[in-house]
């Protein structure tokens, strides 16, 4: 039966980052919005994540990388302009260990990536080590994920209902819950990350990982080297795990215990007695043909709060 409940011009599935972005995007634009999620495997809920363009070892970035991290900061600043305590910062250190490196990022980073440099020993009381350098990218930074997911979640108004969609009907216009309830609207957007594709794509990667929470506040800013810390709470995370791709979902974590060498890491690079209070574990998806007509934001990797939030403003503009 297709039910007459949820009266909606849009509906979503999938209440990650990108299915509450494109959410409050549908909603500013005064479209009624459903979202339905089965509450599954969030990759969203990685405590603090980075907005960073600038990425990896070689500085790798993109327009899209940039245009994105732009998107994501002027969205958290709505939000709090709006009253949302979006709990967030800019400002992203990354040690340079050598000459070298040195000279790679400073010819990897154009004029339009605002950046930095400071000689010497920045970095000291945080990571201890032989720095000839450190990299600052003021527009870079982190955000704690529950608070941006929270005022995007309460700013669009949206109806959230906890349901699994089990299909997708050929014309793309209402889904199948579990119940065998169907659920009809003019618009539909598949938002539904790693747990979805594995359901409905047959060629999905996956890419597991763990961030820890630890109670020391390493930086007031993120730091990137290898690792990564930002703050989270009164504390920090420190993340992620190093992983392969998986085309099995849920991948096969390893058994040797991945969050037992990211502990040993972590304490080589911070170079300080680290107590993990908590061990977080999500999984990416990093590739998936989904099926065809189905309008989806997706596929963001290790990138959704870079990418997302400006995915679904364009999403919404042709709405
Ligand atoms: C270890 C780790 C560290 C990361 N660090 C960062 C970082 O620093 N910066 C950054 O930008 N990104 C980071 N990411 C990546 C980021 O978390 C993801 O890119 C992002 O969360 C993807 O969001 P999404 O909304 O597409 O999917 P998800 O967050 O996975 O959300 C999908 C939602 O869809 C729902 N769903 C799926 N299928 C169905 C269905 N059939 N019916 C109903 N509901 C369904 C699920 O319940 C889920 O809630 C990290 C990821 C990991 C694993």
């Amino acid at each position: 039966m297709v039910t007459p409940a949820p009266q909606a011009d849009v509906l979503i599935i999938g209440a990650g980052i990108a299915g509450c972005a494109a959410a409050y995007h549908a909603a500013r634009r005064g479209r009624r919005v459903v979202v339905i999620d089965a509450g599954i495997d969030c990759a969203s809920t990685v405590p603090t994540a980075l907005i960073n363009p600038v990425r990896g070892y070689l500085a790798r970035h993109s327009p899209d990388d940039v245009a994105g991290a732009r998107a994501s900061f002027a969205l958290i600043d709505v939000l709090r302009a709006a009253g949302h305590p979006v709990v967030s910062g800019r400002g992203l250190w990354r040690p340079v260990p050598d000459v070298e490196q040195r000279d790679i990022w400073a010819a990897q980073l154009p004029g339009h990536i605002a950046h930095s440099w400071t000689e010497g020993h920045t970095l000291e009381a945080v990571l201890r080590g032989p720095w000839v350098a450190t990299l600052y990218l003021p527009d870079s930074g982190w955000v704690e994920t529950a608070s941006l997911l929270h005022a995007l979640r309460s700013e669009s108004q949206a109806e959230f209902v906890t349901g699994e969609v089990v299909g997708v009907d050929a014309q793309r216009r209402s889904v199948l819950l579990g119940a065998g309830v169907r659920v009809a609207a003019r618009e539909l957007l598949w938002c539904g990350g790693a747990f979805g594709a594995a359901r409905i794509a047959g060629d999905a990667r996956f890419r597991p990982g763990s961030v820890l929470e630890c109670e020391e506040r390493l930086h007031p800013d993120a730091v990137s080297y290898g690792l990564y810390s930002a703050p989270h709470g009164a504390g920090s995370v420190v993340g992620p795990s190093t992983e392969a791709q998986y085309a099995n979902y849920p991948p096969a974590w390893d058994a040797e215990g991945p969050e037992a060498r990211l502990v040993e890491r972590a304490r080589k690079v911070f170079r300080q007695a680290l107590t993990v209070r908590s061990i977080w574990r999500g999984v990416r998806l990093e590739s998936a043909t989904l099926p065809e007509g189905l309008t989806d934001l997706g596929r963001f990797g290790s990138r959704g709060y870079l990418l997302a939030p400006r995915a679904a403003a364009l999403w919404a503009e042709r709405l």
